[in-house]
Parts: structure tokens; C-alpha cells; sequence
């Protein structure tokens, strides 16, 4: 699916560590030549200051410097949860067998021994930046639908609703569940399930906006945020979705399957992830009870069980 996971061209930008000018200079205009927007750090106290303000994809770093060496800038940024993560070179003179075993121990992505040549050290860093967009990508992902998993979906959804708090907007949520479910795992096998899973995940990203968000809340659950959307557009869409579904689902042999959905309007039905979702599945269960297969919109009678106690 390309909702929220759409690739947008990117400048990255590198913080080059390094007290050495000559190395720092090359480094800089081979980083730059090729695209990448350049911070410079003279030790490891400087970078970790600048690690303060600037927001980089890429450290590439010496170690032996004044101050706060190499060694000890990454056992630094070790302590830091967010800081780790980001994609890390050792680029050093140090170059026994023990530095690079304890240098690459620290965690860090590459370790190259100097003298480098800059063109085989670009090939590295892009090689290092490819592997971590694929990991960053499948951690937001849920393996067999490609959908959002729970955690991506919470964050995104909790981020437009803060948005949304500044400059006001309407915006629909959808709980949705598949109809019979167990029946289709039982009479055809978990694989026709899995296959079914993938319809709905095609059904639910055909024709929607890269502003849309969809992820996958659980088993056969899944959650949809349409920013910019009241409830009777939303309806309709949602809708639309149905019949997709039952069409895709219908031409393998194991459907026509159908879903409950229930919806809400932000802000006028809760504010808050939770809230929302609380409601928005408390829909879904009165559209389940109400012979299934349709879009409820949520109503103050229809209080979910963690509200009405
Ligand atoms: P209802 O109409 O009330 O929603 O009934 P249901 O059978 O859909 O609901 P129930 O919660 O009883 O069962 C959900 C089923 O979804 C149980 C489980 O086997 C199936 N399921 C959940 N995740 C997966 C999955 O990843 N793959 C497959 N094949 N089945 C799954
Ligand atoms: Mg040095
Ligand atoms: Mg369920
Ligand atoms: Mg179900």
C-alpha cells in the first residue's frame, strides 16, 4: 500500500565527526557533492551538542580526538534511546583487529580503517542508509497485510488529532471487523483466511488519499482515519470499501465475506485516541447485533462497556 508509506525524494544530512581539517574538508565536499547536507563536529562533546539541535540520518565519525574520543561519543549516544538508532560509520586510523572488534561491538553499522578512498566510503554510507529504511519501513508494518501495524496506526492517528486540536478540522474514524470470520479459517483453511485478510487490506487502500491512514488493529480488526472527512462522506467511502471487499472476496471462493464497521466524527465524538476507538468499536458491536454486514455511526446510547461501567 502506498498510503503513509509513500517514498518522497530526501536530502539526508550527515554529521561528520572528525578533528582532523584535512579529512574533515575531503569528507565534506565528498558528502556534499553527492547531495547530503553536511554538519561538522571537531570532537565528541561537539557533536553531542549538535546532536542537541540538528536532527541527522547519518553519523559518520573518527576516533581518536580530543576531549570525548569516538569510542566514548558512541557509548554516549548508547545511552540514548533515540539517538542509537540512528545510522552510525566508525572512520578511524585505529585500525588493529581489536579496535575494529571493539568498535563494531558498540553497535555501530560500518567500521572503515583509514586511508579510505571517498568513493567507496559513499557506496558504504548508501548502503547503510538502504538497510535502514527497510528495517524502519517493516517495523511500521504489519507483515501480511502491509497495512500499518497497531503501533504505527496509534501514533499516526494521535498525531492528527493533536493537529487537529490546533487547527480545527473534522475527521472520521472506522473500527472495522470481519463478518464470520472463524467460519472461513475453518471450512478453508487458515491460508483462504490469510488470503481474505489480503483482499480486505487491498479493498481498504483502493482509491484512498495519501492523507488517509490504515492499519491493521489486531486479528481481523482494523482501523481507518480520514482526515478532512465528516461522517457521511466518510460513510460512503467506507461503504464503497464494503462492496470492494465482497466483490474481491467473492471471486476466490471463500466469500462473499463482509464486515461491521462502526464509525465517528472527530472532534464532536471524543478527542482522544482511545475515546474514539472505544466508540467507534462500540458501533461496530451494535452493527455485529444488528445482523452484521453494515456501517454504524456511533451514538451517546451507544456507550462502549468501559464507559457505561
Ligand atoms: P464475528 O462476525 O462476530 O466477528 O465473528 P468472527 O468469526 O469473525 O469473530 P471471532 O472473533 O470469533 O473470530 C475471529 C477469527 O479471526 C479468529 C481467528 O481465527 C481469525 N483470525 C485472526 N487473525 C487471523 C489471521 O492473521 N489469519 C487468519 N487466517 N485468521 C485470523
Ligand atoms: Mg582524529
Ligand atoms: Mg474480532
Ligand atoms: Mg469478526
Amino acid at each position: 500500500m502506498e498510503n503513509s508509506v509513500a517514498e518522497e525524494p530526501k536530502t539526508y544530512s550527515v554529521l561528520v565527526v572528525e578533528d582532523d581539517p584535512h579529512t574533515a574538508e575531503l569528507l565534506t565536499y565528498n558528502l556534499s557533492e553527492a547531495g547530503f547536507q553536511v554538519f561538522n563536529a571537531e570532537d565528541g562533546l561537539s557533536a553531542l551538542h549538535k546532536l542537541d539541535i540538528v536532527v541527522v540520518d547519518l553519523i559518520i565519525c573518527d576516533v581518536m580526538m580530543p576531549e570525548m574520543d569516538g569510542f566514548a561519543l558512541r557509548d554516549r549516544i548508547n545511552q540514548d534511546l533515540v539517538m542509537r538508532e540512528i545510522p552510525f560509520i566508525f572512520l578511524t586510523a585505529k585500525s588493529t583487529a581489536e579496535d575494529q572488534i571493539l568498535g563494531l561491538g558498540m553497535g555501530v553499522d560500518e567500521y572503515v580503517t583509514k586511508p579510505f578512498d571517498p568513493e567507496v566510503l559513499l557506496a558504504r554510507v548508501h548502503a547503510v542508509l538502504r538497510r535502514h529504511e527497510i528495517y524502519a519501513r517493516v517495523a511500521r508494518l504489519d507483515p501480511l497485510t502491509k497495512l500499518l501495524n497497531r503501533q504505527t496506526l496509534q501514533r499516526e492517528i494521535e498525531r492528527e488529532l493533536a493537529r487537529i486540536k490546533r487547527y480545527p478540522a473534522v475527521a472520521t474514524l472506522v473500527f472495522l471487523d470481519i463478518d464470520e470470520f472463524k467460519q472461513v479459517n475453518d471450512k478453508y483453511g487458515h491460508a483462504a483466511g490469510d488470503h481474505a485478510l489480503g483482499h480486505l487490506a487491498s479493498a481498504l487502500t483502493k482509491d484512498i488519499r495519501t492523507v488517509d491512514i490504515v492499519g491493521r488493529y489486531g486479528g481481523e480488526e482494523f482501523i481507518l482515519y480520514f482526515p478532512e472527512t465528516p461522517e457521511d462522506i466518510g460513510r460512503r467511502i467506507i461503504e464503497r470499501m464494503h462492496s470492494t471487499f465482497q466483490q474481491l472476496s467473492e471471486s476466490d471462493g471463500a466469500g462473499p465475506l463482509t464486515f461491521s464497521a462502526g464509525l465517528v466524527e472527530a472532534p464532536r465524538d471524543g478527542e482522544d485516541f482511545t475515546t474514539l476507538c472505544n466508540r467507534a468499536d462500540a458501533a461496530m458491536y451494535r452493527a455485529k447485533k444488528q445482523g452484521k454486514a453494515q456501517v454504524l455511526v456511533w451514538r451517546p446510547e451507544m456507550a462502549p462497556q468501559s464507559e457505561a461501567g
